[in-house]
């Protein structure tokens, strides 16, 4: 079902001044507003259940610059991306709106049938009138009133709209994942099991954040490291993934797709690829601190490793409390 409205104005004009390479001044007569169109979505009924969408395209057509508005049942079916591939040609538009759902289910939808209407991808804006309109209101008069204010702001939106280029350039595909717990930890696999290069990075002597220090998670009770502990052991023992732990990220340049980041990977004062840790240094270190892994409630040595099953299980030298540190520095 559909009902076409025509605007009865074309796209006004406004005059300007050029100026020439000689200095002669004409007056120019340009399109100050490009002629839009607008498609609005009754996705079923899921937008013209609380949207009345013959309103919204006869309102919306009064708004500077919109020449073509209709409504359809479903917009991105093929019929309906057959409308928009029409319309551009029939009423020459140079601006598209969808009115229906997010951006994210149907903005590449619409903007691959704008193209194939032979306008730029760019030109096409979505206007969400069903996640951010339909589905959270009850009254009829207010949602399609808000259904129009929202198309307004889109059209003020792709007025503004330049005719980009898609271009293409080398990108590194590694990833650095800056905190491991948990959540660090996760993403880290994630990206390395789609097949990318993953540095982890934390500034602690282990991996595993506050997880490692809980007992049980909320709200199931389950047995926190029982979670943990094989997470952390498929991090150290996947190929793709370099552990950074007692690192701090210094500076961040660059751009998506090519960052530059200093890493400044802090000494523990113990060769790392010796150590085995066996603990036998914390054994024989004199000095005793309060255990921050512990939450203070227990203490620790100047030279430590955080907890039994740590990743790193390498020892760290806390260089504050040690008393070589402290007094032959
Ligand atoms: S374009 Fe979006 S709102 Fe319209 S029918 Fe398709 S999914 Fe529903
Ligand atoms: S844990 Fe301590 S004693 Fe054991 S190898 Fe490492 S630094 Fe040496």
């Amino acid at each position: 079902m559909s009902s076409e409205v025509k605007s009865p104005v074309e796209s006004p004009s406004h005059a300007v001044e050029s100026v020439s390479d000689n200095g002669q001044r004409a007056k120019v007569i340009k399109n100050s507003i490009p002629r839009i169109g607008i498609f609005v979505c009754h996705c079923g009924i899921n937008i013209a259940k609380t949207v009345d969408v013959e309103r919204v395209s006869s309102e919306i057509t009064k708004e500077p610059g919109v020449v073509f508005a209709t409504h359809y049942t479903y917009v991105c079916s093929t019929p309906g991306q057959q409308m928009i591939v029409d319309a551009i040609k029939e009423h020459k538009l140079e601006r598209l709106i969808v009115a229906s759902c997010s951006p994210k289910m149907h903005e590449l939808t619409f903007r691959r049938a704008a193209a194939k209407g032979g306008l730029s991808p760019f030109y096409c804006e979505m206007a969400n009138i069903r996640e951010q309109c339909s589905w959270v209101h009850e009254d009829r008069d207010q949602a399609t009133e808000k259904a129009i204010d929202i198309i307004r702001t889109i059209i003020e939106k792709v007025k503004g709209n330049a005719k980009l280029e898609i271009t293409s350039m080398p990108i590194t595909r590694r990833a650095l994942v800056i905190g491991a717990g948990i959540a660090g930890i996760q993403t880290a696999l994630d990206i390395a099991n789609g097949g990318h290069e993953v540095l982890l990075l934390d500034r602690y002597p282990c991996i595993g954040g506050h997880m490692a220090q809980l007992g049980e998670t909320f709200p199931t009770l389950d047995c926190a490291s029982c979670i943990f502990t094989p997470k952390v052991v498929e991090v150290a023992q996947n190929e793709k993934i370099t552990i950074l732990s007692y690192s701090e990220v210094e500076e961040i340049t660059g751009s998506v797709g090519n960052f530059e980041v200093k890493i400044r990977k802090k000494a523990r004062s113990v060769i790392e690829s010796k150590c085995t840790g066996c603990g036998l240094c914390s054994e024989k270190c004199p000095s005793k601190v309060v255990n921050e892994f512990d939450r203070g409630l227990s203490k620790r040595k100047a030279i430590y490793i955080p907890f039994a099953q740590a990743v790193p299980n390498i020892a760290t030298i806390d260089k504050e409390n040690c008393r070589y540190y402290k007094t032959c520095k």
